[in-house]
């Protein structure tokens, strides 16, 4: 796509949005960017756009978003929404940011979509890829999206990037030459008409993958296995407790690829049956990308995990505090339960996005001592798990961590894995987790903390 001397709008001036002005306005194009939120997110956002001559409009969307051959979407702005529709209507254009980073990036690219483990799995792979080639590309959730790496981008270096369904739902010839497909499981299910509907927004990333491409998929989620024998790809799959000679498989606590013993899963730092999804996922798809079994190893027994997901904070006087903050559904609450052979005191709640709790109530019954509740989503979750095990509603995370104190016993862990969305009680994720860890590394100074 050329886009020299076009007219685009980007909608939306979050991180994505910023990142793809700048790469579309360094590419010749004439960007304006509109934001509808009045508070001025980021000043040094704003202050790239001036520094890249790029106009803005913040607090309105007004007439002059019209004025555009094409718009880019930012992934927080549902395609439902009035303003995208208004755009249809005019028969303008709406493109994802990974697609019109796609317009000018030059790496061939491992993109990675699933409902959970998506910022892990893409993390390993980069990892992977960086054994061969430092500058290799990792975009996504965790870092900085697709547009602001462009420049960077080679024929022969390789970006994995992490696609959320929100992104697919508006590309259009965006293609990854490796395309992975973690896992099906509710979620956003207050921005899907039907679960349906999101899981075919999660499936686009193979909407223009060809016979030269490959798709990895697991081999174990029958909806993603029926989907994936109409692809016209090459395969592999990877699977839990059986053989798989022609992927990957994790059985007799082993990994193997290809029929070929990896390594132990005790090697793996990463723990975890759903993270031995995620290891077999990114070998498949590092190894395809040229990475030796040998490179493969060296990251599997050093990669740690990242900020926010089973994340290890501190063990007070025998009480293990894990900030799970990313656990924004009901399917990683569902693993995270499975993850400790201690009895989990469990700080959950927040925005539902729609969830049904009641999938947790053997797990909750089995490996959960007491509830701590909070949010919006605390008398649902309260209602759902009452007779399962006993709770507790607390205003914010300061009482939740104070209550957790009370109740805990050496031998506990006091688990933040909330299965909701934090925008009732915190900035993002992020602003919940870090919370969570002060408070638990500062309030508890005074007795004997250990750092983990
Ligand atoms: P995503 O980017 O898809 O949100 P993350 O890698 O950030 O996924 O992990 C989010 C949460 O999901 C964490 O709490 C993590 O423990 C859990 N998780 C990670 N991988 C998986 C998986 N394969 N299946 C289910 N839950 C997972």
């Amino acid at each position: 796509m050329n886009i020299s001397g076009k007219k685009i709008t980007v909608l939306g001036a979050a991180r994505s949005g910023i990142a793809a002005a700048i790469m579309l306005a360094k590419n010749g194009a004439s960007v304006f960017v509109s934001d509808s939120a009045p508070a001025i997110k980021s000043k040094t956002d704003m202050e790239l756009l001036d520094k890249n001559t790029i106009e803005y409009e913040l607090g309105i969307h007004s007439q002059r978003i019209f004025e555009a051959d094409y718009v880019v979407l930012s992934p927080g702005i549902p395609v439902a929404s009035q303003i995208v529709q208004s755009f249809y209507k005019k028969n303008i254009p709406v493109y994802a940011e990974v697609e019109a980073a796609g317009w000018i990036n030059k790496s061939p690219l491992i993109g990675v979509t699933g409902s959970n483990g998506k910022t892990t799995t893409t993390s390993l792979i980069g990892e992977m890829l960086r054994q061969e080639d430092d500058k290799s590309i990792i975009a996504g959730n965790i870092g900085q999206p697709l547009s602001a790496f462009v420049e960077d981008s080679r024929e022969k270096r390789w970006a994995v990037v992490e696609l959320s369904s929100f992104q697919l739902e508006t590309i259009d010839q965006f293609k990854p030459e490796i395309a992975v497909v973690l896992n099906f499981a509710p979620n956003h299910l207050d921005r899907y008409p039907s679960y349906e509907a999101y899981l075919e927004a999660k499936w686009r990333i193979t909407k223009n993958v060809s016979e030269n491409d490959l798709l990895i998929y697991n081999g174990d989620d029958a909806k993603i296995v029926e989907w994936a024998t109409a692809i016209k790809s090459k395969k592999m799959s990877f699977t839990v407790g059986r053989e798989n000679p022609d992927g990957a498989a994790c059985r007799d606590n082993k990994i193997f690829l290809f029929g070929k013993e990896l390594m132990d899963a005790d090697e793996i730092i990463l723990q975890g049956v759903h993270n031995y999804m995620n290891v077999m996922a990114a070998a498949l798809a590092s190894h395809q990308a040229g990475i030796s079994f040998d490179q493969i190893r060296t990251v599997l027994k050093n990669f740690a995990g990242i900020e926010h997901r089973l994340e290890k904070v501190a063990e007070v006087n025998g009480v293990l505090y894990v900030n799970d903050s990313k656990a924004t559904t009901v399917e990683s609450l569902y693993y995270a339960l499975q993850s400790f052979n201690r009895p989990i005191v469990l700080i959950a709640g927040g925005k539902d996005k729609g969830s049904d709790f009641s999938r947790l109530n053997d797990l909750i019954r089995e490996n959960v001592k007491e509830l701590i509740l909070i949010g919006s989503a605390a008398d649902k979750m309260a209602y759902t798990w009452q007779g399962v095990r006993p709770s507790n509603k607390e205003a914010s995370m300061k009482n939740a961590l104070r209550r957790a104190d009370q109740i805990a016993e050496e031998g506990d862990v006091v688990l933040l894995s909330p299965a909701c969305a934090s925008f009732d009680m915190f900035t993002d994720y992020e602003d919940r987790g870090r919370q969570f860890k002060e408070i638990v590394l500062r309030k508890l100074k005074s007795k004997r903390v250990k750092k983990v």
